[in-house]
């Protein structure tokens, strides 16, 4: 098996290191592991933010685990040339179209929620967001009125095979949860929302066990304030997914915390901390390595099918914080590498 590593800029480095240390200390057999250069790195070694080389390895592996990218150095770069291209490359060239965010609280970290410790305990869903298509991809430009006045437009479409293997994506996740699957849409106002709407449910009559509902994108910005514990299982498109996965993000605490993984449909997948580079702490051993851990655990469980490792990882997270572990975004004063001995220490 092997394993595409993409550390990319900032702190990309830094916490891909932890995740390989962790991994290495499990000892799986047959996982073997190759590196490449992506982002602002790879950008200022070749020329291009997604070289062929790097590109070429995450094809030929059976997972991704990728840092982040983005390096303020490469702000005035054209377009195509921004580190961020890398991401977006993989997830277009690799046809990544289901990403996968969990969030769950670790009962150590109520206090680090956004919301009221007892509101925040409650949460434990998964974020099953389209995307490969939307008002992201569809036609889109400028152009001028008939009276003048510039306008922008993007167009929001999705066809019904698009609907239909993410509302899959949703199901199957349900089932392997609570079997509670809240599809979230803007049916009352949109086309693409009711086409949308009728194709989950019509995917649903493969799922009889899920518990299927409805539920319009304002509200559901509501409900994940007011009563998150109520979601099991979120399935949306690419725009409200972008919006809702981030808010339920801060709803568990810091950013540092948070995996997800992007799956084609074979269940090949590139998993990332959902945290960028953050240039202002890179190489100062700040960065909390266990969103990146998380993902790695998640790479195991989804690609790999070693739930039994990820599991282990999982605890150890759990039993890290119970010990006391804490880097500075959760109010701690442990480095990076330190926090991965933590983990290590809790295998
Ligand atoms: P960011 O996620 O990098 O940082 C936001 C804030 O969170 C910063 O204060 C940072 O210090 C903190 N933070 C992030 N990860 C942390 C961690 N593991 N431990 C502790 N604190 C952490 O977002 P940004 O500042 O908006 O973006 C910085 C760069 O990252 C930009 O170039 C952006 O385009 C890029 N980015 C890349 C990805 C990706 O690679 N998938 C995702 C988001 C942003």
């Amino acid at each position: 098996m092997l394993i595409a590593l993409l550390p990319g800029d900032g702190i990309g480095p830094e916490v891909i290191t932890q995740a390989r240390r962790v991994l290495d200390a499990l000892h799986i057999d047959g996982l073997v592991f190759e590196e490449a250069l992506v982002g602002g790195a790879a950008y200022k070694a070749t020329g291009h933010p997604l070289p062929a080389e790097a590109l070429a390895l995450a094809k030929r592996a059976d997972a991704i685990l990728f840092g982040a990218v983005g390096d303020p150095d490469c702000d005035a770069l054209e377009r195509h040339l921004r580190p961020e291209q890398a991401i977006l490359g993989l997830r277009k060239e690799l046809s990544l179209f289901a990403n996968l965010r969990p969030a769950t609280l670790f009962p150590e970290l109520a206090d680090a929620s956004a919301l009221r410790p007892e509101v925040a305990s409650q949460i434990d869903m998964v974020i099953v967001r389209e995307l490969n298509g939307d008002v992201y991809f569809g036609e889109k430009g400028m152009r001028m009125t008939a009276n003048g006045k510039r306008e922008g437009y993007d167009i929001m479409s999705y066809d019904e095979d698009e609907v239909r293997r993410i509302a899959r994506v949703g199901f199957e996740t349900a089932m392997a949860r609570g079997k509670k699957l809240c599809s979230v849409d803007k049916a009352n106002v949109l086309e693409t929302s009711q086409l949308w709407r009728d194709v989950v449910i019509e995917t649903h009559a493969d799922y009889p066990e899920v518990t299927l509902m409805h539920m319009y994108v304002d509200n559901c910005a509501m409900q994940l304030v007011r009563n998150p514990g109520q979601f099991d299982v979120i399935v949306t498109g690419n725009l409200f997914g972008d919006i809702l996965s981030d808010q339920a993000s801060m709803c568990v605490g810091s950013i540092g915390m948070l995996p997800s993984a992007s799956l084609d449909s074979d269940q090949k997948g590139l998993y990332e901390p959902i945290h960028g580079s953050a240039p202002d702490i890179a190489g100062q051993g700040k960065a909390n390595p266990l969103a990146t851990i998380l993902s790695a655990a998640m790479m195991l469980r989804y690609s790999l099918n070693l739930p039994e490792y990820a599991d282990r990882i999982e605890a150890a997270v759990a039993k890290a914080l119970a010990a006391g572990a804490r880097s500075p975004d959760l109010g701690g004063t442990c480095t990076t590498a330190e926090m991965g001995d933590a983990v290590l220490a809790a295998l």
